[in-house]
């Protein structure tokens, strides 16, 4: 059993993996760096140990620290939260060769999905439907060649990509050599591997995701899916469960796919399997071996903690449900509320003077904010997310409508606004959108001043 946890991670969802190990009588180690010592993650665990200065490299990534500050107090399992060491299969054989948990899946299927070509063919060898591309990675010489074949338009990626890097478009055939050469000097300079690989590009998909967990020793489950379709940036910035362009056969259907999948690798832990849907057919593209920023939405409808899923399947305890038990109930939203402005989306730390999180019926707020708060200018934007949920999807944005009215962080510029304006649109109020319709809002908006 495990009884002491390190929490390798930091904000909202630090906080988060905090609240599940105190529900199950966990003790907790919080990690941070030197930016961070006043954070709430910090302020609330049983320990915390300093692991170095406010770079990331030099702290949330240096492993070395982490599995020292293991040591020093004696935590047996370690919960990478998501980003950082999260999807890091060196760090899951580090722990593991020092007989530290890591609550996770095994660092055999983390290198297996984290490089997207093989994922891809693993994902053929499961049974899950793919978007057609090229067979392995596309070097310059043979572009065209393999373009041709999959017919244009086409999208050039990285094999070792994550959040939207490396990833270009190429129209036509004049296009492709450019995009080619981007794709690959962008994905050398964010991943230190040039290696890319071509797809189709679909023209107006939606991006729905399946969240699955496993036990490791052949039992999975799907949890149904969420709707990921409103991204800036190849990047989420509304999330909601269920998809508004699912009914309950399609979402069975594509749910056992992927859990038959998860039983057929015996894969351990929460994971994600994420596809574009066009025309009434899912497209694999990759797979997420960890916990995501937008898993509280699946918790609101199915009433099931992955955190507790994913450290019970950790320590060897099983799930503790069935596909049988699962039931989904209503409708639940995830507002991603940045520390930027709402039009430009430049980022805009510094302290917050007065933070209230609205409450009532059906209301999370998984946020490590908190007035007095000074957000440090190295992470990533987040400084937390709304989720609401309700009987039905009007009574959802009913209910969202008025806790965005409700809301109040001062002193800093946040992405809030931004959800005001869409809980009123007509497109979404319809569910009517697709990967593209964010952008082409933005833009518009823009246009008009
Ligand atoms: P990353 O790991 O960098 O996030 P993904 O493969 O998950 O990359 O893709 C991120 C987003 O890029 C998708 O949600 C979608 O918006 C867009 N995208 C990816 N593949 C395609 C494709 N073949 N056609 C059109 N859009 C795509």
């Amino acid at each position: 059993m495990i009884s002491k946890i390190l929490i390798a991670n930091r904000g909202e969802i630090a906080l988060r993996v905090l609240r599940a190990c105190k529900e199950l009588g966990i003790a907790t180690v919080a990690v941070h760096s030197t930016a961070d010592a006043n954070a709430m993650h910090v302020r609330l665990a049983d320990e915390s140990v300093c692991i170095g200065p406010p770079p990331s490299r030099d702290s949330y990534l240096n492993i070395h620290q982490i599995v020292a500050a293991c040591e020093i107090t004696g935590a047996d399992a370690v919960h990478p939260g998501y980003g950082f060491l999260s999807e890091n299969a060196k760090f899951a054989d580090i722990l593991d060769a020092h007989g530290i948990t890591f609550i996770g899946p095994t660092a055999e299927h983390i290198r297996l999905m984290g490089d997207k070509i093989t994922a891809k063919k693993t994902a053929v060898e499961l049974g899950i439907p793919v978007v057609p591309g090229s067979d392995g990675e596309v070097l310059p010489e043979n572009a065209l060649e393999i373009a041709r074949e999959i017919g244009f338009p086409v999208l050039i990626k990285a094999t070792a990509g994550g959040g939207g890097r490396g990833m270009k478009v190429a129209r036509t055939e004049a296009e492709l050599e450019e995009a080619v050469s981007t794709a690959r000097s962008e994905a050398l300079a964010a991943f230190g591997n040039d290696a890319v690989y071509m797809e189709k590009y679909l023209g107006k998909p939606r991006h729905i995701e399946v969240q699955i967990v496993g036990d490791g020793a052949g039992n999975a489950i799907h949890l149904g899916e969420r709707d990921c379709s409103l991204q800036r940036r190849h990047q989420k910035v509304w999330e909601e469960a269920n998809s508004p362009a699912l009914n309950v056969e399609q979402r069975m259907k594509i749910g056992e796919i992927c859990a038959s999948a998860m039983r057929k690798m015996k894969y351990r832990g929460a994971g994600t399997i994420e596809f574009l849907y066009e025309n009434g057919e899912f497209y694999f593209i990759e797979m997420n071996t960890r916990l995501q920023v937008e898993h509280p939405i699946t918790e609101a409808i199915t009433n099931i903690d992955l955190v507790h899923e994913q450290i019970r399947v950790a320590s060897g305890s099983g799930l503790s449900v069935t596909q049988d038990e699962i039931t989904f109930s209503g409708h639940a939203i995830e507002c991603r509320i940045n520390a930027e402005d709402p039009r430009t989306f430049v980022p805009s730390p510094g302290t917050i003077t007065h933070f209230h999180a609205p409450g009532g019926l059906g209301v999370r707020v998984d946020s490590g904010a908190y007035a007095g708060y000074k957000i440090p200018p190295y992470y990533d934007s987040l400084i937390g997310k709304l989720i609401v949920h309700g009987r039905t999807r009007t009574e959802c944005m009913m209910r969202l409508r008025r806790v965005l009215d409700e809301f109040v962080v001062d002193g800093i510029k946040t992405t809030l606004p931004l959800f005001q304006d869409l809980v009123s649109n007509e497109d979404i109020l319809n569910g009517d959108y697709d990967i593209h319709w964010l952008e082409k809002y933005l833009a518009a908006e823009k246009a008009d001043g």
